[in-house]
């Protein structure tokens, strides 16, 4: 009887551990993914997300076929969707990758505690993130809620493991399963189509981001400390949509540049995709409550939809606010040192919920996740775990003299942005201390 391989935020065959076991059963393998957008509380994949999953899942599609196996296609709520599958095709086991987000964990569960009452073999594995949540803990066996020594607790509990090697063969089931087809899910955008931007910079899939990583470590590695924060630099990894959807395993990631000079700092920016993971994991509401509930008192004022409007298509007058809007919306990404200037303007000088500019993020990055997205949203805010004060405010203009001296960055993506401001800096900026004493005054 076939094994199943329920592929997820894993689109890859190098280091999938749940790929592994199943071809270790030594059965034939049915490949699946489902599209699930029926079950309680998983969140609607963003635009750009759906784009960058649609090629991924083409070419994992593509790479199965070579080796043996047929990607099979499924949408609808997944838990059902599995155990019909199961019952259709008579497999034995079912194995995945685990997923750490709240509706997840529940739909996972749930359909392993189904299937071993039928009698079906099911084991999940470890392959998203370097350390499972439980098992980074305070002396005291809580949640670390500060990044430091979470970080330093990570690194001093047993390596990571080595990456698996990539299966050669992975012999498919017979009868194919049934299987939708990839365009009929009609993921990409058509009328209009925005995707052009997002087509020029990236190519999704495995074998493109291992050339990925190749390059970074080869090249940019190196320098990445001393250049990361200058928007201009191109010194970052890019690796974040790669690692979002698994085309490749941090276990890959971090053996391949570990002890490489200069790579600790690249390493602990994976410690901060860590943290926000565990944190999501302990917080599943990350995306909707604020960490720090004294914040749910934030007096935010009525929106006012014309600066919202302003500040998602980069016309504030704010030149690196600008430059970034317009970066993300063309191509799907923006530098994390412009991502935090441009989410601190949106709530400390609009004054606008952080929840709004997560929406936002969340429609247009190809990077988007559950656990990064929202926690970075609320680092920003100050309502998060190990938050940047709110007091500390970004001030987007000594930003761009200090990251983009000479304005590249900006002329790359603003020249034709509106020059004047939608809002004072200096005004703003205290009606925004006013509204926290607030909050302080409240606790
Ligand atoms: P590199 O500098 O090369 O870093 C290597 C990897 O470390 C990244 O690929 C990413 O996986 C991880 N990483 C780096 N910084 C962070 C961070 N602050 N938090 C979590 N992981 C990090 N990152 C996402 O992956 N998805 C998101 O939805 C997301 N939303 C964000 C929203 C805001 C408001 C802010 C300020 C940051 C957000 N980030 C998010 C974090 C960061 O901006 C991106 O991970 C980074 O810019 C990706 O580029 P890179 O791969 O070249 O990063």
């Amino acid at each position: 009887s076939p094994s199943i391989v329920w592929f997820r935020d894993d689109l890859r065959l190098a280091d999938n551990p749940a790929l592994r076991a199943a071809l270790d059963l030594g059965e034939p393998i049915i490949a699946l993914f489902v599209l699930d957008e029926e079950s309680d509380g998983i969140r609607a994949l963003g635009g750009a997300s759906l784009w960058w999953l649609h090629h991924s899942l083409a070419s994992l599609a593509e790479r199965l076929r070579e080796r043996g196996a047929e990607l099979i296609l499924r949408r609808g709520a997944a838990g059902r969707i599995v155990r019909d599958l199961v019952a259709d095709s008579g497999a034995g086991a079912v194995f995945w990758n685990r997923r750490y987000g709240g509706p997840e964990r529940d739909v996972d569960a749930g359909v392993k505690s189904a299937l071993r009452e039928e009698g079906v073999t099911v084991a999940s594995f470890a392959a998203s993130l370097l350390h499972e949540p439980w098992t980074v803990t305070t002396g005291s066996g809580t949640h670390y809620s500060v990044f430091t020594p979470f970080w330093r607790a990570c690194l001093a509990l047993p390596a990571p493991r080595a990456p698996l090697p990539e299966p050669r063969e992975i012999p498919g089931a017979t009868p194919v399963p049934a299987s939708d087809a990839l365009d009929d899910w009609e993921l990409l955008p058509t009328a209009p189509d925005w995707a052009a931007g997002l087509r020029e910079t990236w190519e999704p899939g495995e074998p493109a981001a291992r050339r990925r990583l190749k390059e970074f470590l080869d090249t940019d590695l190196p320098g990445y400390d001393s250049a990361r924060d200058e928007p201009s630099a191109g010194a970052t990894s890019l690796l974040s949509p790669r690692l979002r959807w698994g085309e490749l395993s941090p276990f890959t990631v971090w053996h391949e540049a570990v002890g490489v000079d200069g790579a600790g700092r690249f390493l602990s920016e994976l410690g901060w995709r860590e943290f926000a993971w565990h944190t999501l994991y302990h917080a599943p509401d990350l995306a909707t409550k604020n960490l720090r509930r004294d914040f749910d008192a934030f007096p935010w004022p009525p929106l006012d939809p014309s600066r919202l409007d302003a500040w998602q298509h980069g016309e504030t007058g704010i030149p690196l606010v600008d430059a970034g809007m317009r970066e993300l919306w063309h191509t799907g990404y923006m530098h994390n040192r412009v991502r935090m200037v441009t989410a601190s303007f949106l709530i400390k000088n609009l004054l606008i919920d952080w929840r709004l500019g997560e929406e936002w993020f969340w429609d247009t990055l190809v990077d988007a996740d559950d656990a990064s997205n929202p926690f970075n949203w609320q680092w920003v805010a100050g309502s998060g775990a190990d938050a940047a004060p709110y007091f500390r405010v970004f001030n987007p203009e000594l930003q761009a003299k200090k990251f983009d001296p000479q304005g590249v960055y900006i002329s790359q993506w603003a020249s034709d942005a509106p020059t004047e401001p939608i809002v004072d800096l200096g005004e703003t900026r205290k009606a925004a201390l006013a509204a926290y004493d607030e909050v302080k005054r409240g606790s």
